[in-house]
């Protein structure tokens, strides 16, 4: 089953994100900030997407992002940045730091399901 990890410090937003990719058949992950992500990948170093968000205590998404893409993994996965409006201005330095696409919060099914079949996941 494929992998996604979801990164993300509301709960509620695991929540409906996780009920959303299970439905689309995925195997799904999740991490609260970056650090806790960084584990997760660890021991799941086969996870084939990551919805990232953006403003995480302790770790946030571009730090993430970065280490992530610093580490020596088999195949690296596809990053979608989940975003407020307020992190737009930055969403080219994510870009720059190796994530292949963008959502706006709050996502809908719809929107999550477009993004997984841009990043060739679905
Ligand atoms: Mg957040």
């Amino acid at each position: 089953m494929v992998k996604i990890l979801l990164v993300d410090d509301s709960r509620t937003v695991r929540l409906v994100g996780r009920r959303m990719m299970e439905k689309m058949g995925f195997e799904v992950l999740e991490a609260e900030h970056g650090e806790d992500a960084l584990v997760v990948i660890g021991k799941h170093p086969d996870v084939t997407a990551i919805l990232l968000d953006w403003n995480m205590p302790v770790m946030n998404g571009l730090d993430f992002l970065k280490a992530l893409r610093a580490l020596p993994l088999p195949k690296q996965p596809s990053v979608v940045m989940c975003t407020t409006e307020n992190d737009m201005g930055h969403i080219m330095e994510a870009m720059d730091a190796g994530a292949n696409e963008y959502i706006m919060k709050p996502f809908t099914e719809d929107i999550v399901r477009d993004k997984l079949e841009v990043v060739g996941i679905l």
